[in-house]
């Protein structure tokens, strides 16, 4: 079973899924379904495109030098079955995507790391650019209150320097 991978996004083409396109120059496009063969006729780049793998590798949001990618290389080379060679194969490429996974774990973790800090430094600036928007409201009643007062104590004295004058 040979699995081939999509042109525009990368991800796995099993048997019997997806289209096919040949050029005129005989170059083979796979796409795992319509979405990605209708992004190619479109002419996108899909190193352009960000949900796709390329654009995630050139962004260096995925591992990209890695000796485990070496066991995903298409080697045309056919080999005579032998059921010693399966049984190893299927045994390595489990412990192969074992470590892979933990790899790209420690991968994804360096990537993410100081992210914490730096979306808590943002919104400690964000809060202090907007602190009149923060306030506790019983302060602001307060405060709406002792401006009343003084407004009003003001206009007492005024009537009473007028009575004074009176
Ligand atoms: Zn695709």
């Amino acid at each position: 079973m040979r699995l081939e991978k999509c042109y525009f996004c990368s991800s796995t083409i099993y048997p019997g899924h997806g289209t096919m396109f040949v050029r005129n120059d005989s170059k083979v496009f796979r796409f795992c379904r319509s979405k990605c063969n209708a992004a190619f006729k479109h002419k996108r780049n899909p190193r352009k495109v960000r949900w796709t793998k390329a654009f995630r590798k050139a962004a260096g949001k995925e591992m990209t030098i890695d000796s485990t990618f070496e066991f995903e290389k298409r080697r045309n080379v056919p080999v005579r079955y032998d059921r010693e060679l399966v049984t190893t194969t299927v045994k390595a490429l489990k412990r192969v995507t074992e470590i892979r996974a933990k790899r790209e774990r420690v991968f994804y973790k360096n990537r993410m790391a100081g992210n914490k800090e730096r979306e808590k430094a943002e919104f400690i600036s964000e809060v202090q650019r907007n602190i009149e928007l923060v306030q506790a409201p019983s302060t602001k009643i307060k405060t709406q209150v002792s401006k009343i007062l003084e407004k009003k104590t003001q206009k007492q004295l005024q009537e009473q320097d007028m009575e004074v004058d009176g």
